[in-house]
């Protein structure tokens, strides 16, 4: 059975499930998910992240994880903690930057939280002459406790959104349910859920009739957040809005290009944009010191990406141009490129001080 006749089957039976349970499934289902049964990342498959784009990404993140270590008091020994960490490559990548500080790559130990054991096996292979040990966990919560630092690169927007509708007797969930020809389609609760009115940001709860709110579980960032303030930092990447919104981000993509989220269950990358906003105010309530958002393009210009592709560049010259696209790619507020849609939050203990690289603009 595919993955859209068991959810056709489901629905048949207990009726339409919430948006978010749909998305959980195509992307994590046991057998049939999305990245349970695939390697989705570059030009073969059906979208391509930043560590994928240039080694230069990852790199810079090491540095700003040695940086953060050192901000730290250089705690012995220090968790480096991934979340979702696709193919291995960006940790591969900080790996051989933080080689230039045997100090701290001495006494690191890697965590990789994973769910697809595909994925899995993937990093393994990526990360096989790495010289630190290296574990694998299902969950944060699974990483042993001690002085962490964690990075999530484009892991948010694959996590789970629920949706509602407003309507004039307030806010519904939007379901996944069945049409008259028994094809997937969405649908709305019968009923206005007076809790989701309660969760809806301030300044959004006067929104006309017909509009629709996204938002994910607070339960994983509370986790996240909390982990920081208590143990070191986090860094969140990943594309997004820094305010609050309205409207509907969920997309699925395929083969790079856009179709229609309930079409292939299981076969498309389903995300949604992260809210800035909602990481910042959670983070916030647990008692972490929050920096950011700023753009990636700010930020991996702040980490010296020029300076770094200069170098790269000189000690290449036959890829100058390979190298100059890719950071384009990566720092360009252009439709085209990844610096301005794409955002970067750091969470602290809040004795830290302000994390490398995120600081305010002066
Ligand atoms: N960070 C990588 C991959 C991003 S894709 C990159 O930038 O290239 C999302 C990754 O998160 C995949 O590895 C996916 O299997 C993993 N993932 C998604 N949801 C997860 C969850 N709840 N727990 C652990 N891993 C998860």
């Amino acid at each position: 059975m595919s993955l859209g006749e068991i959810l056709r089957e489901r629905i048949r039976a207990h009726g339409p499930i919430p948006v978010a349970d749909y998305m959980a499934a195509c992307l994590g289902d046991p057998t049939h998910g999305y990245y349970t049964t695939r390697d989705p990342f570059g030009a073969k498959g059906d979208f391509t992240t930043a560590p994928e784009i240039s080694q230069i990404f990852g790199e810079l993140i090491g540095l700003w994880t040695v940086a953060v270590w050192q901000q730290m008091g250089m705690p012995v020994p220090v968790r480096l903690v991934e979340l979702g960490p696709g193919r291995g490559t960006m940790m591969s990548d900080i790996l051989r930057a933080t080689k230039v500080v045997p100090a701290f790559s001495e006494v690191a130990t890697v965590h990789l939280v994973e769910t697809s054991p595909l994925l899995q096996e993937r990093q393994r292979e990526t990360l096989a002459a790495a010289s630190v040990p290296i574990s694998w966990h299902a969950d944060l919560d699974d990483v042993p406790n001690g002085a962490t630092i964690v990075l999530a690169n484009e892991f948010v927007d694959a996590q789970p959104v629920h949706q509602a509708v407003k309507r004039a007797d307030g806010w519904h969930a939007r379901l996944v349910g069945l049409d008259a020809g028994e094809n997937l389609a969405f649908t709305l609760a019968p009923a206005a859920d007076p809790a989701i009115a309660q969760s809806i940001p301030e300044n959004l709860r006067d929104a006309p009739e017909g509009v629709l709110y996204e938002w994910r579980d607070e339960a994983p960032t509370k986790m996240l957040a909390d982990r920081a303030a208590r143990t070191g930092a986090a860094l969140v990447i990943d594309y997004g809005h820094a305010e609050p919104g309205l409207g509907e981000t969920l997309q699925a993509l395929r083969a790079h290009a856009f179709v229609d989220p309930l079409e292939t269950p299981g076969e498309a990358d389903l995300t949604a944009h992260v809210d800035f906003s909602a990481l910042a105010r959670i983070a916030a309530d647990v008692g972490a010191r929050v920096d950011g958002p700023i753009t990636q393009g700010d930020f991996l210009r702040r980490l010296g990406i020029d300076r770094r592709a200069d170098r790269l560049k000189a000690a290449n010259p036959e890829k100058a141009e390979t190298i100059a696209a890719a950071c384009a790619r990566l720092t360009s507020p252009q439709k085209t490129g990844m610096g301005g849609l794409f955002r970067v939050i750091g969470f602290a203990a809040p004795s830290l001080g302000p994390l490398p690289a995120l600081e305010p603009p002066r």
